[in-house]
C-alpha cells in the first residue's frame, strides 16, 4: 500500500461523538466496547493510589504504547476501568516513517514500534480531546447506571501522565516545550474544540459548554533510549523540573541487571533459548551502581524544589529480530520474560536503596510505577509488591482488548476482599507482614521467589508458546468465521462490525476505518483464516484525499452513504447497503 499520507489520522471530536451515540443507541458499545465491559467500582473496596501525589481511582492503566495514543484509546481504557494514563511518548522527530507490521504478538510480545505515529501537535490535540471526552461522558446521563456503582460511587479521579523521549536537545527544544505548557494550560486547545461539540448535535450538544478542566498534566515520565549516558538522563530530568515545574518519572531499562543476569533468566531459567539477547546494549546503557546514585541525587534534587520524583520499571529488552515477522532489527521484547526481570529488578533496587522506594517494607518517597507483563493472574501481585501504578500493553493486544481491564480490576478488588480489606493501603500493608512472616524481607521479594519458583511456568516458555488458533480457509472481503479478534486485538479501534445482511456468510460483516488503522500488523496474528484482515475487509476513508493517496480496494463514505469506492460494482453495492442497515453507518 502506498504512503503519501500519514498512516493515522485522527477523528474529529465531532466525528467520535457521533459515533459514540450511535454505538450506544444501537448496539449498548462505545468504540465496540460491549456495557458488559465498563468498570464500576466495587462499594466495598477502595481501589485508590496517589500518583505522585494526586489521587488516582484505580492502580491500572494503559502503559505508554499504541493504547494510548488517540483519544479514542483513551476513551477506551477509562472505560475499562483506567485511571492512570501513560500517555504516547512525544519527541521532536514526529515524521518518522515506522516499519510494518511493528507489533508481534504471536507469543510473549515483541515491538518495533518504539515512535509516536503523530506530529506532536497532532498528540497535543489528541490528549486534550480524550480529556474532554471523559469530562463529557461521566456528565452524560446515559451510562450514569454503567459507571456508578448502587451507593452512588462513580468514576473517581484519573491522572494523564505525558511522556518525552529522547534526548536534552529535543526535549528543551520548542517543539516539545509547547507540547509541554500546552498539556499544563490546554485553554487554546479547549477553545478549538469546542464547537466541534455542538457540530455534533444529539445529546453532547448539551454539555458544549461544560467547564473543561485546562489543566491536563503536571507530571512526566521519562524515555530514554537505549545508552542514553547518566548525565544526559540527570540533565533532562532537572531541566523538567527547573523549566516545567513538573514531578518527573524516570523509566529505567532491565539492562541495569546485567548482562549474565538477564540472559541467565530468559533463557536458561525460563527457557527462551531462542532469544537473542544484546550484549552490547548492556555496555551502552546506564550501569547498576550509576543508576543508585542517579536515582538518589534526582530524589534529593526534586524534593529540595517541592517537588516529586519516581522510577518506572522497566523499558522493554532489546533483542536481535530472529523471528523475521517485522522488518526491523533489533526488536523489543515484552510480555511474561519481561515481568520477571522488572521484578527482579525492582527487588534489587529496594535492596541497594533501603528505605527509598515508596513501597511495603521500605516506605520511602520514591515512587516505582511499573509495567512489564501484567496480566489479570498477576496484577495483584504485582501491586501487593507495592508498585503504584501498574501498567499495560501486551496483555490488552489480545483477544478481548480493552475489554480485559475491568477483569482485571475485578480480580485485584477480589483479592483485597479475600484478605479482609476494604482499601489498597492497607491490604498492601497486611501483604507486607504475610511476607515477612514468611521469611521474606518485602512482598516484592516474596512476589520474584515465587515466579522464579513455584510460579515460574506462567512466565517460561512452555506456558507461552501457543500460537493464535488458525482455520484453513482463505479471508475474503465478505463473511468470515467472525471470531471478532480483529475489533477487540486492534488498539486503535480501527475495526467495527455490522450484523450481516439477509443472504450473506457468517453473522457480523467487519470493516475497517482506514484513517486509524496504522498497519501494525496485530489483526492478521490473531485471525484464525489466512490473510490480513486490514487489508481484505472493506476499507472505509472519510477523507477524499487520504482516499485518493492510497491504492488498493477502499469505499469513501459521506453521510453514511458510500460516495466513491476501489472495488467491483457488487462489493460496493453490499457496503452500501451494510452502512444503510439498521445498526450499519458506524461513523454516526
Ligand atoms: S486494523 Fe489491524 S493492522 Fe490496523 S491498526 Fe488495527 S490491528 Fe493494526
Ligand atoms: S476478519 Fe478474521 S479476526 Fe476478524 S472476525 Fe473475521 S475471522 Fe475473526
Amino acid at each position: 500500500m502506498s504512503h503519501d499520507t500519514a498512516p493515522l489520522t485522527p477523528m474529529t471530536m465531532s466525528t467520535l461523538l457521533g459515533r459514540i451515540e450511535h454505538e450506544w443507541s444501537t448496539r449498548q458499545k462505545i468504540f465496540d466496547l460491549p456495557s458488559a465491559r465498563i468498570w464500576q467500582p466495587d462499594p466495598d473496596v477502595d481501589l485508590g493510589f496517589e500518583f505522585l501525589g494526586r489521587p488516582c481511582a484505580t492502580p491500572v492503566g494503559p502503559a505508554a504504547g499504541p493504547h494510548s495514543q488517540l483519544a479514542e484509546n483513551i476513551v477506551l481504557a477509562w472505560l475499562g476501568g483506567s485511571r492512570l494514563f501513560e500517555l504516547k511518548t512525544v519527541q521532536v522527530l514526529d515524521d518518522l516513517e515506522i516499519a510494518r507490521p511493528c507489533i508481534d504478538m504471536q507469543t510473549i510480545g515483541y515491538n518495533i514500534e518504539w515512535s509516536q505515529e503523530l506530529t506532536v501537535p497532532q498528540s497535543l490535540t489528541e490528549y486534550v480531546k480524550a480529556s474532554m471526552l471523559v469530562e463529557m461522558l461521566t456528565q452524560w446521563e446515559p451510562l450514569a447506571d454503567h459507571l456508578h456503582n448502587d451507593t452512588g460511587d462513580g468514576p473517581g479521579s484519573h491522572v494523564f501522565d505525558m511522556s518525552v523521549g529522547y534526548d536534552l536537545a529535543g526535549i528543551s527544544g520548542d517543539k516539545v516545550s509547547r507540547f509541554i505548557r500546552g498539556m499544563r494550560d490546554a485553554t487554546d486547545e479547549i477553545a478549538a474544540l469546542r464547537p466541534q461539540i455542538a457540530e455534533a448535535g444529539g445529546s453532547f450538544a448539551a454539555l458544549a459548554d461544560l467547564d473543561f478542566s485546562t489543566h491536563i498534566a503536571d507530571t512526566l515520565t521519562l524515555s530514554t533510549f537505549h545508552g542514553c549516558p547518566p548525565e544526559e538522563i540527570e540533565s533532562i530530568t532537572k531541566h523538567l523540573i527547573d523549566e516545567h515545574d513538573l514531578d518527573v518519572i524516570v523509566k529505567l531499562n532491565p539492562t541495569l541487571l546485567g548482562y549474565e543476569t538477564v540472559a541467565g533468566i530468559v533463557n536458561d531459567e525460563l527457557g527462551y533459548r531462542d532469544v537473542s539477547v544484546k550484549e552490547q546494549a548492556f555496555a551502552d546503557d546506564l550501569q547498576f551502581e550509576r543508576g543508585i546514585e542517579l536515582i538518589e541525587e534526582l530524589n534529593e534534587y526534586a524534593k529540595q524544589r517541592g517537588r516529586r520524583f519516581g522510577i518506572k520499571l522497566t523499558n522493554t529488552l532489546v533483542v536481535d529480530n530472529t523471528r523475521g515477522f517485522m522488518p526491523d532489527d533489533p526488536m523489543y521484547l515484552s510480555g511474561a520474560p519481561l515481568h520477571v526481570l522488572a521484578s527482579t529488578l525492582l527487588d534489587r533496587l529496594a535492596t541497594a536503596l533501603p528505605g527509598r522506594l515508596a513501597i511495603p517494607g521500605h516506605d520511602g518517597d520514591v515512587m516505582v510505577s511499573f509495567s512489564a507483563g501484567i496480566t489479570k493472574e498477576n496484577l495483584p501481585e504485582a501491586i501487593a509488591m507495592g508498585v503504584n501504578p501498574a501498567t499495560v500493553c501486551s496483555d490488552l493486544l489480545k483477544p478481548g482488548g480493552y475489554g480485559r481491564l475491568a477483569p482485571m480490576l475485578k480480580a485485584l478488588t477480589a483479592a483485597v476482599r479475600d484478605d479482609g480489606c476494604s482499601d489498597l493501603a492497607s491490604w498492601k500493608q497486611l501483604r507486607q507482614a504475610a511476607a515477612v512472616d514468611a521469611g521474606f524481607a518485602t512482598a516484592c521479594a516474596q512476589h520474584v521467589a515465587d515466579i522464579r519458583g513455584d510460579g515460574i511456568e506462567s512466565y517460561h516458555l512452555d506456558g507461552n508458546s501457543k500460537l493464535p488458533r488458525e482455520v484453513d480457509n482463505d479471508l475474503q472481503m465478505f463473511g468470515c468465521v467472525a471470531c471478532n479478534f480483529c475489533v477487540t486485538v486492534c488498539p486503535n479501534d480501527a475495526f467495527t462490525n455490522i450484523r450481516s445482511l439477509d443472504g450473506m456468510d457468517g453473522r457480523q460483516q467487519y470493516l475497517v476505518f482506514s484513517e486509524l488503522c496504522n498497519e501494525c500488523g496485530n489483526c492478521m496474528v490473531f485471525c484464525p483464516e489466512r490473510g490480513d484482515p486490514a487489508m481484505i475487509k472493506p476499507r472505509l476513508y472519510t477523507d477524499r484525499a487520504l482516499f485518493e493517496a492510497r491504492d488498493g480496494q477502499g469505499f469513501l463514505v459521506d453521510g453514511g452513504r458510500v460516495v466513491d469506492a476501489r472495488a467491483d460494482d457488487e462489493s460496493i453495492e453490499l457496503v452500501g447497503r451494510l452502512l444503510a442497515s439498521d445498526a450499519g453507518n458506524p461513523l454516526g
